[in-house]
Parts: structure tokens; C-alpha cells; sequence
């Protein structure tokens, strides 16, 4: 008799995106002639830029040479592009990271999904909450997080650190001891960030328990003010207790083509149970050749090519219009009455809907009554209710006509 893995019982259903997919389908077929813009998902919609479509053209010819065939490359990530990845996202911040302290990957959602492989069980777990699911719901997989409270609505062994309103968005730091702590910043899905003397804490905190900072910092390349960190080993002592995840799906339009890439520096420790200090760098590479064969090469040649002038150039230019998209949505909102978070170092607006309202009855009536499309806050967890997401990944056109629809909607 085969037994299953019962932690996958503990997992919660998300209707979040199926229940938005459902009413948005059934309100078209109620309403065929009615046009809805949709800012709800995390896709992006301008292309991959030239700079990038040429390299690919390029290895694609090259692999299908004698001399330029690629058979398995190295697990970690072909040295050109950890190079490129050192010198243009480190090195230029002035921070020494080595080659081998990166591992190219398939995105980030993999990555901090995957990282939990590397830690026990017992550790004990702090979160932001709202959140992006995944690294709940990786941690109730392997075994962490404990029973669900239905009451609650809380796994028993998470902890959970609400960003609100109340604390201005930024978590306080645990009151207990905690192993392992998720941060994302700039977050998904309020769109507020950390800035390098907040972050400090986090690292000082890190150290003096001996815990390691997840750091998803997926949103990084979206970041405008000059207080707000790229990296979070751009904070003194970060190198010793933070992972980093990156990724290129929001920043190159590389939601379909899959590549990010996780930083492990060596001096990143956690102990056995006997006390033994063991670098999770040496961990993480056995893992990734044990269970991964690499991104592809033309993947990895086109990722080089972001780091190229044309390419940044580029590149720079698309999220430039992601962010004129925010600023017309964060604008519009502000002029029509609405309070919002975010949309400034981010894709993502984060709005308080309006007082005595739930998130869904805000998207009910903002889907019925301006045919637009958001994602309600509660989806993202409790503290998350009373809010909702609106995404600058639209075109601009329809993030404009959405605005005004909003702008001139009365609420019935
Ligand atoms: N991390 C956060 C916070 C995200 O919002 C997302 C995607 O929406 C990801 C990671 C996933 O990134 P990737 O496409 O690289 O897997």
C-alpha cells in the first residue's frame, strides 16, 4: 500500500483566482456587449525586447552547429551569465558576491518554493500576511506550518506578521524566536517596500537569532527612490543570514520564457541538531544537481543579453511604461477619493476600498458596475480584507479607461 504525503491534506484551496475567473466569465456571458478591462493578474503584456529575441535567434543557430551544439550544461547556471549576473546586479551596488554563490534557476516561484528542501522541519516559520501563497503553501507541503485552524484561519506553527494600514506596512519584528522569515519587497501584493534602515533591523534580528531572512526580491528592477535597496545585501551583515531569489519574468517579460536565479552566499550557516554549522550554499548546489538540470542555454543567452546597453536600454523603456501605468492608476484613484498603497517602487496599487465594504463586495460591484477587474485583498490572507489590487501590467490604453470608468463610477 503506497501512502501519500498527508501535509498535502493541510493545504487550503485558493479560490481566489478560479473565483475570479468564474464570475468574470459569467458576468461576459450575462453581459456580452459590455467591454471589461482587466488589472487583476501578475502577467505582463509588452514583449520581449529585441536585444533579447536577437540573442536567442543567435544560439539557436549556434546549437544547431557541430561546434556550437549544447548538450546538458552546468546545473548552476552557464558562467557567463553568473558573471554577468556578479558584475551588473552586485558588483555595481558594490557588493561582493561570488560566481558560485548563484544558481540560475526556472523563476523564483521555483526557487522559494524548492528552498524549504535545505531546512528541518522543526524550524519554526514567520511570514508577511497579506502574502504571495507560495511560500505558505510550500512550507504546509513539507511539513512546517503544523494543523490548520479553521477558526482561526491560521496554520498552528506560522507566524504570521501582519503589514497593514496600522503598522504603515511594515512588519514588526517576531516577538518569539523565529528559524526562517519570508520577506518580499517590493511586496506582492501591496506594493510597499522596506527601506535599507528598516531592513537593518530585519538583519540584526537575523543575527542575534541565528535565523535566515528568505528574501524575494522579484520586484527589485520596478524600484524608483533611491532609499530603497536592490538587494538586501546592500545592508551591512545581510551576506551572513539572507538568501536572495530573483527573477526576470517581471523585469524582461519572461513569465513564459522561465528564468531566475537564487543568491547563496557561503557564510549563509544553519547548525544540526548537534550544533554543527553546515553553509546551505553546499546544500543548495547538492540539491540542484541532484534534482535539476539547468535553464536552457538559449533561455540563459537571452537573459545575458538584458545585461548588454542595448538591452538595459531597453528594457528600462517597459518598465518605464509598467510604471507611467501605476502612477495613472495611483493618481486616478487619489483624485476619485480612494485611499492607496504602493504603485511607486512596484507594479501594484493596493487600495482601500471603501469603509464597510469586504474585498469581494468591492470587486462584485466594481466588475458590475465599471466592468474592471481587480484581485481582492483577502485572497492574499486576513490581512489582506478591506483591501484590493490593482496591476500596472495592463496597456496603457485600458489603464486608462479603466481609471476614468473608476473615476466616474458611483457606487451603488
Ligand atoms: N515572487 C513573487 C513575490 C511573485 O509575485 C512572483 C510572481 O508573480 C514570483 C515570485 C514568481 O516569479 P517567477 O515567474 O520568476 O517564478
Amino acid at each position: 500500500m503506497s501512502l501519500i504525503n498527508e501535509n498535502f491534506l493541510e493545504l487550503q484551496d485558493s479560490y481566489l483566482f478560479s473565483t475570479i475567473a468564474k464570475k468574470v466569465a459569467k458576468f461576459t456571458e450575462e453581459n456580452p456587449n459590455k467591454k471589461i478591462i482587466k488589472l487583476g493578474i501578475g502577467d505582463v503584456t509588452r514583449p520581449i525586447v529585441p536585444a533579447c529575441v536577437q540573442a536567442m535567434h543567435k544560439a539557436v543557430d549556434e546549437v544547431g552547429t557541430e561546434e556550437g551544439f549544447k548538450g546538458y550544461g552546468p546545473e548552476q547556471g552557464y558562467e557567463f551569465l553568473r558573471k554577468a549576473i556578479v558584475k551588473n546586479d552586485y558588483q555595481s551596488r558594490g557588493i561582493k558576491i561570488l560566481e558560485d554563490e548563484i544558481f540560475v534557476s526556472d523563476g523564483a516561484k521555483c526557487d522559494c518554493g524548492n528552498i524549504v528542501d535545505i531546512f528541518a522541519i522543526d524550524n519554526k516559520v514567520a511570514i508577511t500576511d497579506p502574502v504571495y501563497p507560495v511560500y505558505i503553501d510550500t512550507n504546509v507541503m513539507s511539513g512546517r506550518s503544523g494543523k490548520y485552524n479553521k477558526n482561526t484561519e491560521t496554520y498552528e506553527n506560522i507566524i504570521y506578521l501582519p503589514v497593514t494600514e496600522k503598522n504603515k506596512f511594515k512588519p514588526e519584528l517576531p516577538k518569539e524566536k523565529v528559524d526562517m522569515i519570508y520577506l518580499c519587497y517590493p511586496n506582492n501584493p501591496t506594493g510597499t517596500v522596506l527601506t535599507k534602515e528598516d531592513l537593518k533591523q530585519w538583519i540584526e534580528y537575523a543575527k542575534k537569532n541565528k535565523s535566515i531572512i528568505l528574501y524575494d526580491a522579484a520586484y527589485e528592477a520596478f524600484i524608483t527612490e533611491k532609499n530603497v535597496p536592490h538587494s538586501i545585501y546592500e545592508i551591512e551583515g545581510a551576506k551572513e543570514v539572507a538568501i536572495e531569489f530573483k527573477s526576470y519574468s517581471k523585469k524582461a517579460g519572461f513569465t513564459g520564457i522561465r528564468c531566475g536565479y537564487v543568491v547563496i552566499p557561503k557564510e549563509v550557516t544553519g547548525y544540526t541538531k548537534d550544533g554543527n554549522e553546515v553553509s546551505f550554499n553546499r546544500l543548495w548546489n547538492r540539491r540542484t544537481c541532484t534534482k535539476f538540470n539547468g535553464v536552457s542555454y538559449i533561455t540563459q543567452r537571452a537573459v545575458e543579453a538584458t545585461y548588454t546597453e542595448e538591452g538595459k536600454k531597453q528594457i528600462m523603456q517597459n518598465i518605464k511604461y509598467y510604471m507611467e501605468n501605476a502612477k495613472i492608476i495611483k493618481e486616478g484613484l487619489e483624485n476619485a477619493g480612494y485611499t492607496t498603497y504602493g504603485g511607486i517602487n512596484s507594479p501594484y496599487v493596493w487600495l482601500k476600498v471603501p469603509e464597510g465594504m469586504t474585498s469581494w463586495e468591492f470587486f462584485d460591484k466594481l466588475l458590475e458596475e465599471a466592468n474592471v477587474v481587480g484581485t481582492p485583498g483577502s485572497g492574499f490572507g486576513l490581512h489582506g480584507e478591506g483591501y484590493f489590487r490593482l496591476t500596472a501590467f495592463g496597456t496603457k490604453e485600458n489603464t486608462i479607461e479603466a481609471i476614468e470608468r473608476i473615476k466616474n463610477w458611483k457606487i451603488n
